[in-house]
């Protein structure tokens, strides 16, 4: 439910609501804005009711939330969230680019990406350390082992970092040691997983898992924010479907439809969504123009002996060239690059 305060009601008459919505085992939600307070009480409906909150003199409106999502949407919070990774800064003014491997496999091929997309304007360095892969014959990632050459890469070029995690451990693990964690779509509905990460107080990417609906991708980052952790970012990487020419069907519906919804940052991964190296350009201009805060796209040195997803990774040269396609369509948009 959500609470919409008069004009010049006080703070102490906020907090004597809050107070009352406590006391009914509600959870109460303190939300000052600038023109309005706005209360919000989640729990059990029926408990909500006895409130009689209409009625009561401090109170403007009572709405309800009819998302099944609370705490991501946008009826409670108005708002753009911004998410703050390293330096960078995920929000309405800027374009904010994740690059990097799809795996981290050694270190010349680490310090020749950082360095080639840190020079062509990217901001965050991504690389799995931990790879979850279809197949357990696949390469499965360098592991802890894969970190420092991982991170160092980045320090030397000013870019934070971001990282899969595929369990709780590895939380543990990484926390402290990474900018930026990142669910795969594997592991988009993995609970214990998103109440680990909701944990900590390093933002999380969140990636939309292959066969899950928008409103299944906003209550998974509702389990996140829930957990106490609000620097969420939320990832289209294509679903399936029932087209075989590409490797997934990048829905950019969701984009537009999560960005009226939800006020978390959204961003789009061109590389996964196509699983075509020729469509990762094309994918990544429609993705501004849908409104995406962002977008994470896989490059390697070279691409065609990448240990993973080598179909759809860019080399070095053809992510700069990425970078100069897409200005004008960031620039058109009403943001810069981050
Ligand atoms: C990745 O980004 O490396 C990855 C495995 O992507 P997804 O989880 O979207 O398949
Ligand atoms: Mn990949």
């Amino acid at each position: 439910m959500i609470i919409v305060l008069k004009s010049h009601s006080t703070q102490e008459q906020a907090e004597e609501l809050l107070a009352l919505i406590k006391s009914k085992g509600l959870e109460p939600l303190y939300l000052p804005g600038e023109e309005r307070t706005v209360l919000g009480a989640l729990g059990d409906e029926r408990q909500l009711a006895e409130l009689h909150f209409e009625n009561h003199p401090y109170v403007e409106e009572v709405k309800a939330i009819l998302s099944p999502y609370k705490k991501v949407s946008r009826e409670l919070h108005p708002e753009d969230t911004v998410v703050t990774v390293a330096n960078t800064r995920f929000c309405a003014e800027d374009f904010v680019v994740i690059a990097g491997p799809c795996a981290v496999e050694n270190e010349a091929q680490m310090q020749t990406v950082a360095k080639g997309i840190h020079a062509a304007g990217a901001n965050l360095l991504r690389g799995g350390i931990f790879k979850p892969r279809t197949s357990p014959y696949s390469f499965q990632g360098l592991g802890l082992a894969g970190l420092e050459l991982f991170a160092k890469a980045a320090a030397d070029n000013q870019m934070g970092t971001v990282t899969e995690v595929t369990d709780i451990e590895e939380v543990a693990q990484l926390d402290g040691k990474v900018s930026m964690f990142q669910i795969g779509a594997r592991n988009m509905q993995n609970f214990r997983l998103l109440k680990a990460v909701g944990q900590t107080r390093t933002p999380v990417l969140l990636k939309r898992g292959m066969a899950a609906k928008i409103d299944e991708l906003l209550l998974a980052a509702e389990y996140i924010v829930d957990n106490g952790n609000e620097q969420v970012v939320l990832c289209e990487r294509g679903i399936r479907t029932y087209e075989t020419a590409t490797r997934n069907t990048l829905d950019l519906n969701a984009v537009a439809l999560m960005k009226q919804r939800c006020h978390l940052p959204v961003v789009v991964d061109p590389s996964h969504g196509t699983g075509v190296r020729e469509l990762v350009v094309p994918m990544a201009k429609a993705a501004v123009a849908a409104g995406a805060d962002g977008i994470i796209v896989e490059v390697h040195p070279d691409p065609t002996v990448a240990m993973s997803d080598a179909h759809q990774q860019l080399s070095v040269a053809q992510f700069q060239e990425l970078m100069h396609q897409i200005a004008p369509f960031v620039k058109a948009a009403g943001r810069s690059f981050a």
